[in-house]
């Protein structure tokens, strides 16, 4: 199939990696000339303390800054607009986004549009966004969207109880900082949630039909590292080592998402999201082992790979055998990270599937996923995590 095709891997971020690495941000904020800074993260983020400790690395270096915190989980679209206003008024030509996706998400939809003309509803959909806006720095304090270094924000309207997606390559940050340090205060439940949507975007886009070498290996390198750490990140939030391999495999995940796509989870999760207010990463964690027995006979082969990347025994097993493993060990690691729930916890019922089916059957996660469904197989699937 690969040799049909030409493929394209991009990536306009520059990475800095490591325990500390905050103390990177003020050169790269004067390397990218910016001379007031858009200081953007959530209420969660200020009480975990993350926004005091980097504003004080901004005083330090005397970079003058203004903070935006008007966000809340799953990011009201307006929320952009209000920020973008906020930057304006107080001459901020830089954005820095400190928190989980939620806030970068935000922070940069704000910075496209210190760029942009118009509403940031204009640009819903990919490859719309006409040019580049203001300088954005993203720094996670979540390990799990990736959205330090993808082309996504992710933005909600809330009253038409839609998620709205805007895709450029003029959204990817032009620095991602990944400093581990800031993701131990973490709770568990976040932790888990986090952890498996990481998972879900190495997983979904190494079966899909768009991956590709450079994505494969990135998926790969990335379900190792989640597979020997969430565990651990999960039961003891202050273990700096576990805590580094999911911040740098959730950034590695996104890395191998960000050309190709992702599947029927992602799909699924945005309706769901949007009308049940379930958080992001733990519905991907409910739907992934459902999704994976659906699409096992799309890629055998692979679903293998991932059994034996979980540790499954898998010698004298066919292939067919070996691949149900897979979603054995994904199971498994869903329960000892403490997700529990079904759909039916956040209410969902049979009544609702109708409308969840159409909404997730015109997702671009559709079409690469390994298996084509019908809406009665979503439908289905939805059914399969209602009860377990
Ligand atoms: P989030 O950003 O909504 O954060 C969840 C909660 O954790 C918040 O209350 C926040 O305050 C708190 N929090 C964050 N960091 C903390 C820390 N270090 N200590 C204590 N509390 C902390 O959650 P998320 O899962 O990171 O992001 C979800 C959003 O990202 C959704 O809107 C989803 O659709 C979107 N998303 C975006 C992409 C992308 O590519 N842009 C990919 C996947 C998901």
């Amino acid at each position: 199939m690969l040799l049909n095709r030409i493929f394209r891997y991009e990536l306009p971020t520059v990475i800095e990696f490591g325990n500390g690495a905050i103390r990177t941000l003020p050169d790269h904020i004067n390397r990218l000339k910016g001379t007031k800074v858009l200081l953007v993260s959530d209420p969660g983020v200020q009480k975990a303390g993350m926004t005091d400790k980097l504003a004080l690395v901004l005083e330090n270096s005397g970079i003058p800054y203004s903070i935006y915190s008007d966000i809340e989980p799953d990011p009201d679209i307006e929320g952009v607009m209000r920020g973008r206003d906020e930057a304006l008024a107080a001459g901020c030509d830089c954005v820095v986004g400190l928190g989980g996706g939620s806030a970068l998400d935000t922070a940069k939809a704000i910075g496209l549009m210190l760029g942009n003309e118009g509403h940031i509803r204009d640009y819903v959909g990919i490859n719309i966004v006409p040019k580049k806006g203001a300088p954005v720095i993203a720094i996670p304090t979540t390990a799990g969207t990736g959205s330090e270094i993808t082309i996504w924000s992710v933005l909600s309207d809330k009253e038409a109880e839609v998620k709205l997606s805007v895709g450029s390559p003029y959204n990817c940050p032009d620095v991602a900082i990944g400093d581990p340090e800031l993701t131990t205060s973490l709770p568990a439940h976040i932790t888990a949630a986090t952890g498996m949507d990481a998972l879900t975007h190495a997983l979904e886009s190494y079966v899909n039909k768009a991956t590709q070498p450079i994505s494969e290996a990135l998926s790969i390198q990335s379900m190792k590292m989640i597979a020997r750490s969430l565990r651990t990140a999960v039961v003891q939030g202050d273990n700096l080592e576990a805590r580094y391999d999911m911040l740098l495999a959730s950034l590695i995940a996104a890395m191998a998402f960000n050309p190709t796509r992702l599947g029927l989870s992602h799909a699924l999760a945005i309706p769901l999201g949007a009308h049940f207010h379930i958080p992001h990463g733990t519905v991907n964690a409910i739907l992934l082992p459902e999704v994976m027995q659906y699409n096992l006979i799309g890629n055998l082969g692979k679903f293998k790979e991932i059994a034996q990347i979980f540790d499954m025994p898998t010698d004298g097993l066919s292939t067919r055998e070996a691949a149900e493993k897979s979603v054995m060990a994904i199971r498994q690691l869903k329960q000892d990270v403490g997700i529990t729930q079904t759909l039916s916890d956040f209410g969902l019922t049979e009544g609702d599937l109708d409308l969840i089916a159409k909404e997730a059957m015109v997702s671009g996660n559709v079409p690469v996923n390994p298996r084509m469904p019908t809406l009665e197989d979503l439908k289905q699937l939805c059914r399969d995590a209602m009860d377990r």
